[in-house]
């Protein structure tokens, strides 16, 4: 645990005009919850908040407050006088702006992957914790800040999905304690949970019903595999990003250890690992294939034309030792 730099970040904060808040490439919702809910939150301060992302925001995470003051291309970077980088496990997950904004000081990260690889100037790392969602709720404690409704609403929803709903084994007292005071705020939890997961359209639904029908399982049932290839997406008309949550459904299986996703995107191959308990731990597995994650949760992308059966091999080289062993 790397809480060394705290006093020196809200020194940071505190004197800084202008600030970029930044985080992962394909932001998830803890990721643009955090993001969203610190700089409304720096706002509040009186500072002047630039939210940056490569992409724009997901029709998945479109409710989350302020997400249209997202914005996708650098601004001037002189006027800034310090970057805040978000959820991210290791400096490559920024994605294109990487450079520029390592010319920015300080360039402040706070984050709680397992693994996390140390970049930028002060550090905030938590590794294990459950979402920097709840940190960032932390943070503000620290910076005797106001947290909107919009900003408790926005932290609220990256706790939720980055603990798949309190279920994950990151989920502790004082993630319940987090939530609970954002509850207390005013979020409202049933809104925050339609909004994240009762949010299918019919051809997501399709795509999922396909999806399913792809499902393998080795190891006595400890390893589960299902995949999304090019051609499924063509047939339901269902976007990439539809494919949210579907590794929740082979990892609900009683016998399910290890449970991977293979999706076939232009040019990559992505995966999604998840796993129960402490024995197994995907994130190392994520590693070894240049990816990251958490003990539970962890992915990592063919990038080099690898076709699915090889992806699949890679990964089974690596994942039945883990599961028979
Ligand atoms: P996902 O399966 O996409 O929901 O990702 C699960 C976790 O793995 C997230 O916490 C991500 O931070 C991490 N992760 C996913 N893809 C990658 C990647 N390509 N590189 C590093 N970490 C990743
Ligand atoms: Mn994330
Ligand atoms: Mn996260």
């Amino acid at each position: 645990m790397s809480a060394k730099h705290l006093n020196e970040i809200i020194k940071a904060i505190q004197k800084a005009n202008t600030i970029l808040v930044a985080t992962h490439v394909f932001p998830d919702a803890d990721a643009l919850g955090s993001q969203l809910g610190l700089s409304n939150i720096l706002e509040g301060m009186g500072k002047t908040v630039i939210r940056y992302s490569e992409e724009p925001v997901s029709y998945l995470y479109d409710f989350l407050p302020d997400c249209e003051k997202l914005i996708c291309e650098l601004p001037d970077l002189s006027q800034i006088d310090c970057v805040i980088v978000l959820d991210c496990g290791d400096r490559l997950r920024v994605g294109k702006a990487l450079e520029a904004l390592l010319t920015i000081h300080p360039m402040i990260v706070v984050d709680h992957h397992t693994g996390h690889q140390e970049f930028g100037d002060l550090r905030w790392v938590q590794s294990g914790r459950a979402s920097t969602g709840d940190m960032i709720y932390e943070l503000s404690k620290a910076l005797i800040a106001e947290i909107s409704l919009d900003a408790a609403y926005c932290l609220y929803a990256a706790i939720v999905a980055d603990t798949g709903s309190f279920k994950y084994a990151s989920t502790t007292a004082t993630t319940f304690t987090i939530a609970g005071a954002l509850v207390a705020r005013g979020v409202n939890p049933e809104q925050v949970a339609t909004k994240l997961f009762d949010n299918f359209t019919e051809s997501r639904l399709h795509l999922l019903q396909t999806v399913l029908s792809t499902l393998e399982l080795s190891a006595e049932g400890k390893l589960a595999l299902i995949t999304a290839t090019r051609e499924m997406f063509e047939l339901s008309g269902a976007a990439s990003d539809d494919t949210e949550s579907f590794i929740n459904y082979p990892r609900a299986l009683t016998s399910v250890k290890v449970a991977v996703f293979l999706k076939e995107k232009e040019g990559a191959i992505s995966v999604s690992m998840r796993s129960k308990g402490s024995q197994y731990d995907v994130s190392e597995v994520a590693r070894k294939l240049g990816g990251g994650g958490h003990r539970n949760a962890a992915g990592c992308k063919f990038r080099n034309g690898e076709t699915l059966a090889e992806a699949r091999e890679q990964i089974f080289a690596l994942l039945l030792p883990l599961v028979e062993g």
